[in-house]
């Protein structure tokens, strides 16, 4: 049976953890103990080891210190390679020449977790996990502005590639889905486009080739417009309405006299 350490000690022995840096070591509490008793006496007298001191008193080991401390440096270290490049790769880090080492990080931590807890970016083809990569394929369609066939997403070798889809054991028809699109599954006419609104993710079915955003976007911007009619003076009137007459009230032509505004 171990005999109960004494209050005081235990808070002294957290004193001298707390001088060395947050964590114990025999040595360490050795060296820097002053008038407490000596290691040796205390696991004599408690008949105590180390570690079970350490867990007793809540103190971390050099190990469990070291992970900790190399976890926050990583993260730091993540972070500044992403503001830096944009992305962080196993190369540009092993480059870098920083510590902890990838390899460290890899073994103790996992390199994706880091990734994920600093919240960047991994060089193209690395991808953090399946969610990351459909992100990733929603911003592809987003910038591309149209639905592409599978087919043709394959040929304009857009990222992330069918590969990597497959390796994150998706099909790209599956991931299209999770990333908000409809794939088509027939043969169409006429594509889809992603609406141009930079925010907007909306998929739509243009009435003619011209039109760029979908139906809620427009309707928002034409309604702004209606309201300016209020405030447009008799000439801006009859210009408007010309263009209207002459030109047809087709989204792009709503929107030309909106801009021009
Ligand atoms: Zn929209």
């Amino acid at each position: 049976m171990n005999m109960k350490i004494d209050k005081d000690l235990k808070k002294n022995i957290k004193d001298v953890s707390e001088k060395c840096g947050g964590y114990l070591t025999t040595n360490l509490y050795d060296e820097n103990r002053g008038t407490l008793p000596s290691w040796d006496s205390i696991r004599s007298k408690y008949n105590i080891n180390f570690s079970e001191l350490l867990a007793e008193l809540n103190i971390k080991s050099k190990d469990e210190y070291l992970m900790q401390r190399n976890k926050v440096k990583a993260i730091s270290n993540f972070k500044l390679l992403n503001l830096e490049f944009g992305f962080v790769s196993k190369k540009i880090y092993d480059d870098s020449k920083l510590q902890p080492s990838s390899e460290y990080i890899s073994k103790h931590y996992g390199w994706n977790e880091i990734a994920k807890e600093a919240n960047v970016r991994l060089a193209h083809g690395q991808y953090i996990d399946l969610n990351d990569v459909i992100e990733q394929l929603k911003e592809t369609i987003k910038k591309l502005g149209y639905i592409p066939t599978s087919t043709e997403y394959k040929e304009l070798q857009l990222k992330p590639s069918q590969d990597s889809l497959a390796a994150k054991n998706i099909t790209w028809t599956d991931a299209m889905k999770k990333a908000g699109y409809r794939p088509y599954g027939k043969a169409v006419i006429v594509k889809d486009k992603v609406c141009f609104n930079e925010d907007c993710y909306r998929q739509f079915t243009p009435i003619d080739e011209s039109e760029k955003h979908c139906d809620p976007c427009y309707k928002h911007l034409r309604s702004i417009l209606i309201k300016e009619l209020k405030q447009m003076n008799k000439a801006k009137l009859e210009e408007v309405c010309t263009k209207l007459i002459y030109l047809g009230n087709s989204q792009k032509n709503i929107l030309d006299i909106f801009n021009s505004n």
